[in-house]
């Protein structure tokens, strides 16, 4: 990567320069950070050095620390690890390390790093930070430096992201590597579950963590496990008995398999370890059972990285990049992390001693205290978790009749909410009834009840069990509607779906007056891979089917490799361009075209150009990803031949219409996690409205991290129904980061 640098020699004013590097434990998408700084840096007009092997290529110094140009960070975003190298440093510990390190940078001019790594990392890096001018006044009088260089570069100012993939840290929702790490977990599960299911087996899987327990915790929801242990949440004492009484009970109700994931951090009440060995001796004894041990190991650190450490670590990477071009000398160094899908700012030493604070917590026995610093949503998805995984108890008193019923087309993660509602509906003591077929289903009586064992294995499996229509009822269907509802004495509605569902859900509404059946609350939960609904930033299945375009987009890159070829790629969403921008985001795509920003002759114009110069100037390939729906006429078909005729035969061009694969294939772990929540929610909201003797209509609502229910007759104020796309879509305000860094800045 790069070339040798000029040294700052003292005579000439250098430009702003910083570095960034990669140092602890490695993480998959930090090469996606790496990418983010080094071009973000050079569009801002800085000159941007890779440090090799992590702090100790500061300390090392010569070629570990190379100046990076705008193709030295090309066909990097799918590689697993980081390209520049992370290592632990001893040196760096050292005060003469540091010296050494300081001495190298302020010889390439550098005074501005983004330091990408786990808490020991950013702690060593604010501390060589705040040492920064007593280290250049003792380079100063051992001559090492002049004094000219010294004045020039009086603070040194750095930027924190995260890379660990225990998801570890305070400050940042997620940290970069720890979706891919769960994406490990989760795949191995599966693979677990139907070798253990042939044997009826059980499995214990041990995943890292050794003071956090979201891996554990959530690849267990993921996974469809029986029982985890976590760090932080100790299970009560006794928890023997009940980890065997639910896994026995889990059998007779219908599993053919039990997995128990135990993070490797567990403990019990008393702080003694829970092995995972402890705990197949445990089960084989108890249970007479054949139990195994999987330990994932660094297989958690492996693999291409999902789609979100792609997107997720470009918006930091830019983030932190134009933190430390923009830093004032005496700035307080921030951890640039991600809250709510939009990029976050912590102050980087608050955000450390508080991330330091929960180990702490856990050994002095606080637990509480250890939940409540890993936020709510943790702490709801341990009830949740709880909820589903066990068989529904005989003592809760009985409930209420909820149906559920599929609308819209399909989407991975519809059988994950299914499962998840029926489950958590369950163990609220509630009768929890299938809708076979949509709202047609309904009116011919496709009606029957769901117990635990009918939704055993539906966690992960794509598609939709209950089968689902686009057909939205037409007026004169209502009132079969109604009489169907009444028939099965249903009390609550759960529709799961994607816009077709919201839509029918809506008109039903506007009659609601007038069908007795109706007057029951009703819900809608947002399952579409086209994230075109209201209320949800994210809608169940999106992440699956940005998964399967990065994954195939990853394949046809690859399959160019011997040629010089643009391909434009479409992808689905109807005339919601998340996919498109979001996947072109993913897979560092030159250009997207959409629906909401239209396209336009003259743009068309501006990229055949830069197209026809970037490939004469050695260029093998360009990729382009076109929303299915982004114009009429400029169609994939025909921007293929518009670039094919302009190539001049240098360079070929393909089309790619990625189709229905985006709607296939299994849930993600997050479509996995997210469906498994917002169902949940949708039970505990109907059951509250029945409680209260209330009929509300609304839809399912992730607001800055919390669930809400928003009205249903406020849609069209959120909704462009022409388009059937949100009205405001954050996704776009990431349009300059995308084009920043798809696009190399003229000289
Ligand atoms: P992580 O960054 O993943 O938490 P480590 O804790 O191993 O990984 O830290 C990585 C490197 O950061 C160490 O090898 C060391 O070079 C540096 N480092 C960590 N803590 C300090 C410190 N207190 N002072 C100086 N350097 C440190």
């Amino acid at each position: 990567m790069g070339s040798a640098a000029p040294a700052d020699n003292g005579t000439v004013s250098p430009r702003t320069a910083i570095a960034v590097l990669t140092s602890g434990g490695d993480a998959q998408g930090m090469n996606a950070v790496v990418r983010a700084v080094v071009r973000t840096a050079i569009g801002a007009g800085a000159d941007v050095y890779a440090v090799y092997e992590g702090l100790q290529g500061l300390v090392d110094g010569g070629d570990r620390i190379k100046k990076a140009d705008w193709g030295s960070v090309g066909s990097i975003l799918h590689r697993g690890g980081t390209v520049i190298g992370t290592a632990r440093s001893a040196d760096f510990r050292r005060h003469d390390g540091r010296l050494r390190a300081a001495r190298n940078l302020v010889q390439l001019g550098i005074d501005r790093i983004v330091v990408i790594g786990g808490d020991g990392s950013l702690s060593g890096a604010d501390l060589f930070r705040s040492e920064w001018t007593g280290l250049l006044t003792e380079l100063v009088e051992q001559g090492e430096i002049s004094a000219e260089q010294a004045e020039r570069h009086t603070h040194l100012m750095i930027a924190g992201v995260v890379g660990s993939i225990d998801n570890d840290m305070v400050g940042t929702d997620m940290t970069v590597g720890a979706d891919t790490a769960l994406h490990r977990i989760v795949e191995a599960i599966d693979a677990l579950a139907s070798t253990a299911a042939s044997h009826q087996r059980s499995f214990v899987v041990e995943v890292m963590g050794r003071h956090c327990g979201y891996l554990a915790l959530m690849s267990a929801i993921a996974g469809g496990a029986d029982y985890v242990l976590i760090p932080e949440n100790p299970p009560a004492d006794g928890w023997e008995d009940d980890m065997c009484a639910r896994l026995r009970a889990g059998r007779s109700a219908g599993r053919r398999d039990s997995i128990v994931v135990v993070a490797e951090g567990a403990r019990d009440r008393s702080g003694q370890p829970i092995t995972s060995q402890g705990v197949r001796d445990l089960l084989e004894a108890r249970l007479g059972e054949d139990t195994r041990v999987t330990i994932l190991g660094h297989v958690q650190r492996g693999g291409t990285p999902s789609a979100f450490d792609r997107w997720m670590p470009t918006l930091v990477g830019h983030a932190a990049a134009m933190e430390v071009v923009d830093a004032r000398p005496d700035a307080e160094p921030q951890l640039i992390g991600i809250h709510n899908n939009r990029v976050h700012r912590t102050p980087l030493m608050e955000a450390v001693e508080r991330t330091r604070e929960i180990p702490r917590l856990i050994d002095t026995g606080d637990y509480e205290g250890a939940m409540a610093a890993r936020g709510s949503s943790f702490t709801e998805m341990v009830r949740v978790f709880q909820g589903i995984a066990q068989v529904a108890p005989t003592d809760v008193p009985p409930g209420s009749r909820i149906a559920i019923l599929h609308a819209g087309g399909l989407a991975p993660g519809m059988n994950t909410a299914v499962r998840a509602a029926v489950r958590f509906g369950l163990s609220r003591g509630h009768t929890m009834l299938g809708v076979q077929g949509s709202f047609q289903g309904l009116i011919d009586g496709h009606v029957s009840e769901l117990t635990w064992g009918d939704v055993e294995g539906w966690v992960g499996v794509g598609g939709a069990e209950l089968g689902t229509s686009r057909a939205v009822p037409s007026v004169e269907q209502y009132y079969a509607v109604s009489r169907a509802l009444e028939n099965h004495g249903i009390e609550a509605l759960l529709v799961i779906g994607g816009h077709s569902a919201y839509e029918a859900t809506y008109r039903m509404l506007q009659e609601r007056d007038r069908y007795p059946g109706f007057q029951i609350p009703v819900i809608c939960l947002p399952t579409t891979i086209d994230n075109n609904l209201p209320g949800s930033e994210m809608t169940i299945g999106t992440d699956t089917a940005l998964g399967e375009i990065v994954s195939a987009v990853d394949r046809l890159k690859q399959s160019a490799m011997a040629s010089r070829r643009c391909f434009v790629v479409e992808v689905m969403g109807r005339y919601c361009g998340y996919l498109a921008f979001m996947g072109a985001m993913s897979v560092g795509a030159e250009r997207v075209y959409l629906h909401e920003n239209g396209v336009h002759l003259a743009d068309l114009t501006t990229d055949v150009a830069e197209m026809v110069a970037s490939f004469a100037a050695g260029r093998r390939f360009h990729l382009a990803i076109r929303n299915e729906a982004a114009s009429v006429g400029y169609s994939t078909e025909f921007l293929c031949q518009l670039f094919a005729e302009e190539s001049g035969g240098a360079f070929d061009v393909r089309p790619m219409v990625l189709g229905h694969l985006q709607q296939g294939g299994n849930p993600s772990p997050y479509d996995r996690v997210h469906a498994t929540r917002l169902a949940a929610y949708c039970v505990d909201w109907l059951s509250g409205q029945i409680v209260a003797d209330k009929r509300e209509w609304g839809f399912v609502a992730l607001t800055d991290g919390v669930l809400s229910t928003v009205p249903l007759k406020t849609m069209p104020d959120l909704v462009d129904m022409e388009f059937r796309r949100p009205i405001d879509p954050w996704w776009l305000e990431l349009q300059p980061i995308m084009d920043a860094l798809a696009t190399e800045p003229a000289e």
